[in-house]
Parts: C-alpha cells; structure tokens; sequence
C-alpha cells in the first residue's frame, strides 16, 4: 500500500476516517462518494491508472462502518457494471455499490492476502492445525513413556 493517497481518504475537516457509499469508473477515473465518520460529505476522483496505490485504501474505506467497527460481508451481488456489497457490524448494515472493476481488484486483492495469511496452502485448516496436535501428543506420550518405568525399577 503506497502512502501518496493515504490522506484521500481522511476527512479535511475533522481528520476522521471516510467511509465510502459508492465508487464509479468514469473514463480513466474512479468516482468515490461517501462521508467521513462525523459525517462530512466527500467526493474524490482518482485516476484509473493509479489503482494499485489507491485500491487498499480504498476498500479499507468500504469495509468500515460508519460508526468506525469494521464491516462483515454479508451478501456480494456481482453485476456486469455494477457490484452490490452488503456488509454489517455488529449494530449496523451498510449497503455500498462498486464499480464490478474495482470490485474485481478488491476481491482478488482479498484473496491474496487470505492465502498470505494462511501460509500459501491450499487447505490450511487441515494441513496446519493436525500436525501440531500430533506433535503435542507425542511429545506428552513420550514423556510419560521416559519417567514412568524409572519409577519403577527395581534397584
Ligand atoms: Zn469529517
Ligand atoms: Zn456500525
């Protein structure tokens, strides 16, 4: 994530995070509209040819509410133009419409970081977690195995 247009997204007013409501490709532009956390309408154009600077912020700003929790996905409807995300907080349901060739970035984006996450496995949960427990079990097992019989001799 580059720095340059991390403060696009930072109310000029209050310094609050902007929560975006709607982004449009235009031509060579996205077109994002939104409010900050106090709610102090924004509308920002950034240049297409840029997204990769911008796309984090970006959907850190889509997947914050409004009252500043982080947003669950909900319901993702993919159009052809059009991407409706439905997403909630523990209090709230937040609908915001992208542009699908965002939305393309975004989720690809979100891909890559869950498989960053989970260590480039394709079945994380059952390549990680099993080998650990066996791991356990054998070291205990093999404690046992080394103190008890000492016990136990006769001499
Ligand atoms: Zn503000
Ligand atoms: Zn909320």
């Amino acid at each position: 994530m580059s720095d340059e247009y991390v403060d696009v997204f930072t109310c000029v007013k209050c310094r609050n995070p902007r929560i975006t409501k709607s982004a449009r490709v235009v031509k060579n532009n996205a077109i994002i509209i939104g409010k900050c956390l106090k709610g102090h309408p924004f509308n920002l154009k950034l240049p297409m040819e840029q997204e990769h600077k911008w796309i984090g912020h970006l959907r850190d700003s889509v997947y914050k509410c409004r009252c500043g929790m982080p947003l669950e996905e909900h319901k993702i409807k993919v159009g052809k133009k059009k991407t409706q995300l439905v997403l909630k907080c523990t209090k709230h349901k937040q609908v915001t419409m992208i542009d699908t060739l965002l939305w393309n970035t975004i989720s690809a984006d979100r891909e890559v970081q869950k498989t960053l996450e989970q260590g480039y496995k394709p079945e994380p949960y059952k390549v990680g977690k099993e080998p650990k427990k066996y791991e356990k079990d054998t070291a205990k097992t093999k404690k046992k195995e080394t103190t008890e019989p000492r016990k136990w001799q006769p001499y």
